[in-house]
């Protein structure tokens, strides 16, 4: 099992021309390494030519999103099935823009973690808190209830990741400071073992991280790992972050 894992989330952004530039340059890097693996979840457009021209050995290949049920009328919604069917490994799942812009509950969020572990995909479960709610010191309390809730009727977990992200540190350049991701990883963690036993769930974190901070952050007790947003639309910032990870391995 790999160290860390260094995942980007495109966004809606990037057309087919523009990922193909990200994706060659991650490629032209040859230091790729077992310990640290490198995820890409780029618009759902783009998945099935990516995987066609993605190294899959190197890169894994992940969607942001996805529907619970299986198939029928639901426009405009994507399937597991289809995600597989493209040569996708993983899926975002409980964003907090999925939550906050698209009504997102626990509850449907928890239907797609069940329903995309059972088809076979690998999860990342985002939960995080506003500014709001930390400055109230109800940080560990919602995460408690996303994860309560995400995460019920879960058994197997080999093939699921947290990833706490901070909504008020998402996309404003300013991180969680190094005793806020330790309190923090080191209260999901306890979670997590208490829940399902032994922990070996890896715990990402994801806001703001880039070439500058990475380094500190990814050498902080029980992050596994990032998820990022702007930083990995730059195949050399993305690069950054992935180097940093290896130099802690
Ligand atoms: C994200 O959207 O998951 C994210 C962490 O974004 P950014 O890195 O841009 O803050």
């Amino acid at each position: 099992m790999s160290k860390y894992l260094i995942a980007g989330n495109w966004k809606m952004n990037t057309n087919l021309d523009e990922a193909k530039i990200i994706t060659d340059g991650l490629h032209s890097f040859i230091n790729y390494d077992s310990e640290v693996e490198m995820l890409i979840c780029p618009p759902y457009t783009h998945l099935g030519f990516l995987s066609e021209i993605v190294d899959l050995s190197r890169i894994s290949l992940g969607a942001q999103n996805v529907h619970y049920e299986e198939s029928g009328a639901f426009t405009g919604e994507i399937s597991n099935d289809m995600l597989l069917s493209v040569g996708c490994e993983y899926v975002i799942i409980g964003h907090s823009e999925r939550r906050t812009l698209f009504c997102e509950t626990d509850v449907n969020i928890n239907k797609k973690v069940v329903n995309s572990l059972k088809a076979g995909l690998r999860v990342i479960l985002c939960i995080g808190e506003t500014l709001e709610e930390r400055e109230s010191g109800l940080t560990n309390s919602v995460l408690k209830e996303q994860l309560n809730i995400g995460l019920a009727g879960v058994v197997d977990t080999i093939n699921l990741k947290i990833a706490y992200e901070p909504i008020w540190a998402i996309g404003t350049g300013r991180t969680a400071s190094t005793d806020q991701i330790t309190e923090t990883h080191g209260f999901i963690a306890e979670f997590l073992k208490n829940r399902f036993g032994a922990n070996t769930i890896k715990i990402l974190y994801g806001g703001s991280m880039n070439s500058d901070n990475a380094k500190e952050i990814l050498s902080i007790l029980n992050v596994n790992g990032g998820l990022i947003g702007g930083a990995s639309l730059k195949s050399e910032s993305f690069l950054a972050i992935y180097n940093s990870a290896l130099e802690l391995c």
